[in-house]
């Protein structure tokens, strides 16, 4: 394993680092994996490099069925084999999320509906949000907990800021990583602060809302609040 000491990509921290596939090489099944190119890494400390394994299960069977052609076969029966492998995380998945088909501005799609329990919330919005933290280095070349902090965003909590949102994903401009499985954009909306929206296997959507420290403050968001929208942030 490469290691070397400096600022971990993720932290800030200065650390012995090693360099860390970011999203998770489990995400993908080892029949998609050895198709890849290089595969998009990060240097990071050992605090965020482990005990990752859990988090990144429960990102992997919650984004994975909803990948589209041509991974969908294969990544639904590595899933299923984690599920099989992990009696616990299969119960959670079970009894927490459901299927719908929903109409998106790309057209009608499957989309996983999910309500977790808290701790399990927690933990996706901490796996998803690293492979956020990973791109933003890769784009901007400086942790991105120096000066920000990450939520998961609702678009829809407003009309004015959905379509801002919309406008923004238009303009992009997009890029990928791991040979087009993933493409993302970071884009300022002009009545908010800058979102993150990555979207894995062509089909699923993660929004995040990056804002300067203190945002809680500016905008006026009480901490009451967020217990009630939960760790998915606002
Ligand atoms: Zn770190």
């Amino acid at each position: 394993m490469k290691r070397k000491t400096g600022n971990c990509q993720l932290c800030g921290e200065e650390a012995e680092l090693t360099k860390d596939h970011l999203p998770q090489k489990g995400l993908y099944p080892s029949s998609i994996r050895s198709s890849l190119g290089n595969l998009n890494t990060v240097w990071a400390c050992a605090p965020c490099n482990n005990s990752q394994n859990l988090i990144d299960e429960v990102v992997k069977v919650i984004v994975g069925p909803m990948a589209t052609a041509p991974w969908k076969s294969e990544i639904e029966k590595s899933v299923s084999r984690t599920l099989e492998n992990n009696h616990k995380l299969k119960k959670m998945f079970d009894e927490h999320t459901r299927f719908e088909v929903i109409d998106t501005a790309q057209g009608r799609r499957e989309a996983g509906i999910f309500k977790l329990p808290p701790d399990k919330a927690k933990q996706f919005v901490a796996g998803v949000a690293r492979i956020a933290k990973g791109l933003f280095f890769q784009q901007y070349g400086v942790p991105l907990v120096e000066k920000y902090e990450i939520s998961l965003f609702h678009p829809q909590a407003t009309d004015e800021l959905q379509s801002e949102l919309e406008t923004a994903m238009m303009k992009g401009p997009w890029k990928s990583v791991n040979d087009g499985t993933i493409h993302y954009c970071f884009s300022r909306l002009p009545s908010y602060g800058m979102v993150c929206v990555i979207n894995l296997f062509e089909n699923v959507e993660l929004c995040f809302s990056i804002l300067e420290k203190g945002w809680r403050e500016k905008y006026g968001i009480s901490n009451a609040l967020l217990e009630e929208y939960g760790p998915y942030g606002i």
